[in-house]
């Protein structure tokens, strides 16, 4: 998806006791804040679009451009693997601009905190699984050898709700061998490129911005 999205990594701190966040311990990271404060962290990869602005996928007659190729993430929806599954409830309400069915007429989707079709869910969940122990790696990495990194998850760390830090996405490619960072970093410049040039001046878009400019400068050592 190198040449389809703007990508990033997110890092979430969850803090202790958090409903619904059990399946973290299985998936997640966690860190230890000083004063020796265990959290847990929710470590993902995501399409990093300003919330204003549609994904770049979808296409004037609002469908998706992608959808045979669409990632998995999507296929869930409103569904979220990160979470446990007697959990959902909450993102079955429809928010504004869906246009979902939730008549008496449309089908039964969650039933008893239970998914009804779960093929989706449970794909996204293996491959949460998968992943887990490479993501690990690379927070333990990460925070190990980048102090102002721990200070940003530390921050994030002490807000209500919690906040959360983005990395590059390159971030994690350094620390995953089998990868190949020329052909990521060939797909991913031009676009983070284009998405600079997009947000540019936007005052509601400087995090954003500065993200693009930042991740594209990155990668050109890579190029
Ligand atoms: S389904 Fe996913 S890829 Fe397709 S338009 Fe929506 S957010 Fe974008």
């Amino acid at each position: 998806m190198a040449d389809t999205f703007p990508l990033a990594m997110m890092i979430t701190p969850v803090k202790p006791g958090t409903r619904g966040q059990a399946v973290l311990e299985r998936i997640g990271a966690s860190v230890v804040l000083p004063p020796k404060k265990k959290m847990q962290l929710l470590v993902n990869p995501v399409s990093f679009v300003p919330p204003s602005m549609p994904c770049p996928q979808l296409t004037p007659e609002n469908l998706c451009g992608i959808h045979k190729t669409k990632p998995i993430r999507c296929r869930t929806m409103p569904f979220y693997a990160y979470k446990d599954e007697d959990h959902q409830t909450d993102l079955l309400q429809p928010r504004g601009g869906w246009l979902c069915d939730t008549s008496d007429a449309a089908p039964v989707v969650y039933r008893d905190h239970r998914i009804v079709d779960r093929a989706d869910f449970e794909a996204e969940r293996g491959r949460l699984l998968d992943q887990a122990s490479a993501i690990r790696r690379y927070a333990d990495l990460l925070l190990k050898h980048s102090p102002a990194m721990m200070a940003r998850v530390a921050k994030a760390a002490q807000t209500t709700p919690t906040g959360r830090v983005v990395a590059s996405f390159v971030s994690y490619l350094r620390y995953d061998r089998g990868l190949d960072l020329a052909a990521f970093a060939r797909a991913q410049h031009s676009l983070l490129r284009d998405w600079d040039t997009k947000t540019s001046g936007n005052p509601k878009m400087t995090e954003f911005n500065a993200y693009y400019r930042e991740a594209a400068v990155e990668l050109e050592r890579y190029l």
